[in-house]
Parts: structure tokens; C-alpha cells; sequence
């Protein structure tokens, strides 16, 4: 029999109140869904709670687990959601009922996914790894694109609930997929990225003017989702306030250059973006946004040759 759509006022568990996950919960708060939330960030949860006083602060995985009928992830990498899910102390699963349903909305590693997949249909748990797209200014609106990984017949039961956070909501396989489209889409995110600032750079450089630069790629073939969102947003004005960091971009491209990897391709240009951003993390320091990858383009370029 197929478990009926989960629809407002059902209880949904959210672990994670950062950058994205903060957003996030509070579409589906707006939506009517009832909230448990938790995040090793007691400031999060407070400030939280604070702004949504219908949600329910809790201390541990576990608790705001307890008596939900899902739970979602919004946390750094897939270790994370692992520790949080299943190894850590009070993990999610020791409150989850049976016949919950995780949804890992976190950019985890795919092979991990898989893994995790299988550990928690083991205890009675389905898992959709259910990526997301479009950062905070999209998750503030709820219109991310949603890459889900799993069943078609676990994703009817929840499309309510990603119906309030996404405006499209793209079923791309089986356990993993999701996390190896979203993976594949941030190597393609960040390659444009790091194209566009290395142009700003040398077109400076010539004299020209960075603003009109960005204008004129967004009218020519030069256009990309970094020159239409991130140019004049957030890299000509130098403030670099995307709400993504360096260090959360570097582990995408490792995870697809993981992928690559697992499955035995080489694939040179994804390998040299690995290795790039993977410096520009350790140079640009902790809590860099992901757009001082224009910052960087600017230290390579000034090294003596
Ligand atoms: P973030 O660092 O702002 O937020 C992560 C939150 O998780 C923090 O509040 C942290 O305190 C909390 N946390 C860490 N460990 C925890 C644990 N064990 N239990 C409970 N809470 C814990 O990160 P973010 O930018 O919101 O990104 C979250 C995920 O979404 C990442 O996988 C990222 O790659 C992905 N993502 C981010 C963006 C973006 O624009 N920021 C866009 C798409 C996808």
C-alpha cells in the first residue's frame, strides 16, 4: 500500500539551521508544517525558534527525531549527516518511528549516500538524498531545484514538503543520484565561476572596465549563471556576500572528483579544479565566501612567473 502524501500540519524534524537550512525551515514553518528542530549551534536553534515560535527547539538528533514523520538534513558534508543520522551520541535513528523517512538535502558524498541508504532501510528507514540548487536567495523564495536520489513512490509521499522549499523537483535515479547530479552541477558552477574571475582579471588588467565587462558577457555567448547572479552581485562590488563558502565548494568538486574516481574516469579539467579550489580554500582562510575565488585569481595572477 502506498503511504499517503505528507501534508501540512504533519511533524517534520530539521537538523541543520545554517546558511541554507535556516531558509528552509522557515518555508515549511510558512507552509504550516510543524517543526523540530535541532543544530549543534545552540544560537542557531534559539534564533530560530525565536523568529518561528510554532517550531520546537530541541537538544539532540534524537529528540527532534521523536514522534516526527520525516526528517530532513541540511548539514555541512555527508560524515556529518552520517554521524548525526546513525554513529554520533543521541543519533536521529535511535528517536526515528518506523516507517519514517529521511530526506538528506546536505551536498553529500553519493558512494557515502548509497551506504547510508542501505544502513537505514535496514532499521525500517527510507532515505531520498534530495540535493538542492539556487543558494540562499532561491531558498528564501522556496524556489531551489530539488535533485532527488531514491523511489519514485517515497518521493509522492514528500513532494508536499519539497513543494514548499522548491520550484523544481527532479527525480534523477536511484540512492546517490541526487548527490552525483548536484555534485556534477557544482563542477560546472564552479568552472564558469573561476572562468568569469580569471577574464575580470585579465580584462582589468588591459584597462577595461570590470561592470561593463560582466554587462557584455551577460548580452554575448560569455553568459553564465556566475556572470548573470555573481558578477555584479557580489564580485565588481568586492563585498563577496553569496552565503556559500570556499571551503563548501572545495568539497564538491572533490566529491565529484570522487565519483570520477569510483568509477575509474579520468576526467583532467575536474582534476585541476579539485586541486584549485582545493588551494584556494587553505589560502583564502576559514568562513571565505565562495565568490574570494576572485581574490585568488587575483594572487596567482600576480606570482612571479
Ligand atoms: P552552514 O555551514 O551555513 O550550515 C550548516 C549547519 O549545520 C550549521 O548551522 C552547523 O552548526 C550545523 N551542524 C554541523 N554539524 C551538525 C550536527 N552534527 N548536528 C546538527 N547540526 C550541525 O552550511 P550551508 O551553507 O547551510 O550548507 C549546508 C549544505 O547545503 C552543505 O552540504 C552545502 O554544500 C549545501 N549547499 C549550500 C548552498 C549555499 O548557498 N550555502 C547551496 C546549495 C547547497
Amino acid at each position: 500500500m502506498t503511504a499517503s502524501p505528507l501534508v501540512p500540519p504533519a511533524t517534520i524534524a530539521f537538523l541543520g539551521l545554517g546558511m541554507m537550512g535556516r531558509p528552509m525551515a522557515a518555508r515549511l514553518a510558512g507552509a504550516g508544517f510543524k517543526l523540530r528542530v535541532f543544530d549543534v549551534s545552540q544560537k542557531a536553534v534559539s534564533d530560530f525558534v525565536g523568529a518561528h515560535p510554532g517550531a520546537l527547539a530541541t537538544a539532540s538528533a534524537k529528540a527532534a527525531a521523536e514522534g516526527a514523520d520525516a526528517l530532513i538534513t541540511m548539514l555541512p558534508d555527508g560524515k556529518i549527516v552520517r554521524q548525526a543520522l546513525i554513529e554520533g551520541r543521541d543519533a536521529a535513528v535511535e528517536g526515528l518511528q518506523a516507517g519514517a523517512l529521511v530526506m538528506d538535502m546536505s551536498s553529500s558524498n553519493p558512494v557515502d549516500t548509497q551506504k547510508l541508504a542501505r544502513d537505514l532501510a535496514s532499521r525500517g528507514v527510507a532515505l531520498l538524498d534530495a540535493p538542492v540548487s539556487g543558494g540562499v536567495k532561491r531558498a528564501l523564495d522556496g524556489t531551489l531545484s530539488i535533485m532527488v536520489g531514491g523511489t519514485a513512490a517515497d518521493l509522492e509521499r514528500v513532494r508536499p514538503v519539497f513543494g514548499a522549499m522548491g520550484k523544481t523537483i527532479t527525480l534523477c535515479g536511484p540512492a546517490g543520484a541526487g548527490h552525483t547530479l548536484k555534485a556534477l552541477n557544482n563542477y560546472l558552477s564552479a568552472a564558469g565561476l573561476v572562468a568569469m574571475c580569471e577574464a575580470l582579471v585579465v580584462g582589468e588588467a588591459f584597462g577595461l572596465d570590470p561592470g561593463t565587462m560582466v554587462d557584455v558577457f551577460n548580452t554575448s555567448t560569455g553568459k553564465s549563471n556566475a556572470t548573470e547572479v555573481k558578477g555584479r552581485q557580489f564580485v565588481v562590488p568586492r563585498n563577496f556576500v553569496a552565503g556559500f563558502t570556499t571551503a563548501l565548494m572545495a568539497k564538491d568538486l572533490r566529491t565529484a572528483g570522487d565519483v570520477a574516481t569510483h568509477l575509474k574516469l579520468k576526467v583532467p579539467n575536474l582534476e585541476q579544479a579539485v586541486a584549485y579550489w582545493t588551494a584556494a580554500d587553505g589560502k583564502l582562510g576559514k568562513g571565505a565566501d565562495h565568490t574570494e575565488i576572485f581574490r585568488y585569481a587575483e594572487m596567482l595572477a600576480e606570482e612571479e612567473p
